[in-house]
């Protein structure tokens, strides 16, 4: 069994950057769960299937083959065997895959397949129901948000700096709107861990999380003995 860091929060919180920094320092694997649930998100527009059909998305999802592989220390999602990484980020497929992750088939199909990755290596995996759900005994376990507004504000800054239109108040709107599908979803609805660390990036750093996030490793690994 590795050493589990599980780091749960909002969409926009800075989770995938500060995993991905955490683990490349302390040697770790960086595990993208939300990855996975948007490349199920991509064989659903490919076919299109509308979120609302539950019964065919649960068909199509009895089709899909997802599993991932590493190129160059990164984590590349491959759908039925083809790598899709590069569709990943776009806005359509986020929404998608905010929606149908309601859907307890959905997250059924990819259960296996990330507790199996955080048996045999040291990981670091970031999600929504990582410390309550897919690794509750995870050694280290964090809750990472940030205000709503520094959230929008940090996406806009992300999508501008890909050179897409970001209109911050849409931005925003869909923050919320995806806050309250993840919460308030009957399935492994996002919540803290009642053993997770509550950690409120708003005011700080991208280097100021990632240091607190090694020392509280280290710490845990010392008492781990
Ligand atoms: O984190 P990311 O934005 O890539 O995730 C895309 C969507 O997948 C989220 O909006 C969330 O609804 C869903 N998700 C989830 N459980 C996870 C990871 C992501 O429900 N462990």
């Amino acid at each position: 069994m590795g050493f589990n860091i599980a780091i749960d929060g909002p969409a926009g919180a800075g989770k995938s950057t500060i995993a991905r920094r955490a683990a490349e320092e302390l040697g770790f694997v960086y595990v993208d769960t939300g990855a996975m649930y948007r490349a199920i998100a991509v064989y659903l527009l490919q076919k299109g299937i509308p979120p609302e059909e539950k019964e065919q998305v649960e068909a199509a999802v009895k089709e899909i083959q997802v599993s991932i592989a590493y190129e160059e220390g990164e984590q590349q999602v491959l759908l039925n065997g083809e790598n899709v990484t590069s569709w990943l980020r776009r806005e359509e497929v986020g929404r998608m895959a905010s929606s149908v992750s309601a859907i307890p088939a959905v997250r059924q199909a990819l259960f296996e397949l990330q507790r199996s990755l955080a048996e045999k290596e040291d990981v670091i995996m970031d999600g929504r129901d990582i410390g309550t759900a897919i690794l509750p005994n995870a050694e280290l376990k964090i809750y990472l948000t940030a205000s709503v507004e520094t959230r929008a504000r940090r996406r806009c800054l992300e999508l501008s700096q890909k050179g897409e239109e970001a209109d911050l108040a849409e931005v925003e709107k869909d923050i919320r709107e995806r806050d309250e599908r993840d919460m308030n979803r009957e399935t492994a609805p996002l919540r803290q861990a009642p053993d997770a660390i509550y950690l409120d990036t708003s005011h700080m750093t991208i280097e100021e999380v990632v240091g607190k996030i090694k020392t509280l490793c280290q710490r845990r690994r010392q008492c781990e003995g």
